[in-house]
């Protein structure tokens, strides 16, 4: 038998397991806003359902009404580059562009094929990436895969931003600032309007931004947190995923139109991926042609994740969050896990979130919040922080 080296992945899986940093698949079952594991059933505070659209069967119900043997399609058979265009695809794209006043926009199958895809996409060896120290993964993993050389600004530092900006901007063809407008961990909320005045004093910067928290949930049409800050039109790249809020699956970007024909050309999460299920974008299409008369649901979301973070602040906890989600700060993984389990005894579904998710000592309880819940479950969860 030759020799296997299982042994050594052993070894790191029970070093993970002793500090308390090892990951496991969670098994669950969804009840509307609540969630049922064998620990018995709980109010789910960890479900990226912000505006509650997924844990609706009313909903669900009414599209199942509009669907055909035709246009119920389970599989698109290719890539959209060979016979997997699909019309809906374009009907989203179209339906995007409109909401969001913009000349285009392209549709991707996760939000991780788009930040993957796009930063590989458009940069090259003479491209500079300033990217906000804590954003998503799988921004960092675009960024790995690029040609471009990156510096990671301190977090929301738009000072240090200024610096290098001021510092790198003649010694390359551009430069692309890289930031989440929700952040995803720590809930706290962009200066967008900063970031493009920024980008405006040079003219090779370009300002790319990920809503994937805040599309949905911020602006009164629910276009995000750029919309809210009255900027859409000044991100080059703006970017969201239809995974949270939305309910449903894919991610996109809101773009000039040449950017979209050069993506089309260069990307490769987009070129080399059988594209989604078209009845997953009848759905998208479904969802963002109710997304402006959600807005009740947004502020009721606003009016709970205000509530919540009162008490927080009531209590002593540093909070940063300035949204619907709202991390509790304990700083050891081996404190966050058994706060977790304690508030899963008390009835309240709430994940430990530890490193490499986020910085080490600095594990926190991340709950977020949707419009499912009610005041009642509010005023429980506030009794037993
Ligand atoms: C969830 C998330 C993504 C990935 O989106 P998916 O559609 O789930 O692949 C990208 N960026 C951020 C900031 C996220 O939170």
């Amino acid at each position: 038998m030759k020799p296997s080296n299982l042994h050594l992945y052993e070894e790191e899986l029970a070093n993970l397991q002793a500090s308390d940093n090892l990951r496991r698949l969670p098994q669950a079952l969804h009840r509307g806003r609540e969630i049922e594991t064998a620990d018995g059933v709980m109010l789910n505070l960890s479900s990226n359902d912000y505006l509650g659209l997924a844990a609706d069967a009313g909903l669900r119900s009414e599209f199942l009404r509009l669907l055909t043997p035709e246009n119920l399609l389970f599989t698109s058979s290719s890539s959209r580059l060979l016979t997997g265009n699909f019309t809906v695809y374009e009907e989203v794209e179209n339906l995007l562009a409109d909401l969001f006043g913009a000349e285009s926009a392209l549709v991707f199958n996760s939000g991780y094929h788009m930040n993957t895809g796009i930063l590989p996409a458009v940069s090259n060896a003479r491209t500079l990436i300033l990217a906000d120290k804590l954003v998503h993964a799988s921004l960092i993993d675009g960024i790995r895969l690029s040609a471009a050389r990156c510096v990671r600004f301190r977090h929301q530092d738009y000072a240090q931003l200024e610096i290098l900006l001021r510092k790198h901007h003649a010694e390359y063809e551009r430069i692309i600032i890289v930031t989440e407008s929700v952040f995803s961990m720590d809930g706290d909320v962009a200066d967008l309007a900063r970031l493009v005045s920024l980008k405006h004093r040079y003219d090779n910067v370009m300002l790319y931004v990920d809503e994937a928290h805040g599309v949905g949930v911020r602006g009164r049409r629910g276009l995000g947190v750029a919309e809210e800050q009255g900027c859409v039109a000044d991100i080059d790249f703006l970017c969201g995923t239809f995974g949270k809020a939305l309910a449903s699956v894919g991610g996109y970007v809101v773009c000039r139109r040449p950017l979209r024909e050069y993506l089309v050309n260069r990307m490769r999460t987009l070129i080399f991926t059988t594209a989604l299920p078209p009845v997953n974008l009848e759905w998208t299409k479904f969802i963002l042609e109710r997304l402006e008369s959600l807005e009740e649901r947004r502020e009721r979301l606003a009016r709970f994740s205000s509530q919540l973070r009162r008490a927080l602040h009531g209590r002593g906890y540093d909070c940063p969050s300035q949204s619907h989600i709202l991390p509790i700060m304990v700083g050891d993984s081996h404190e966050a896990v058994r706060r977790a389990e304690e508030m899963r005894r008390k009835g309240f579904y709430v994940l430990p979130v530890r490193p490499p998710t986020v910085p080490e000592g600095t594990s926190r309880l991340r709950l977020s919040l949707t419009a499912a819940l009610t005041q009642e479950d509010i005023d429980r969860l506030i009794i037993n922080l």
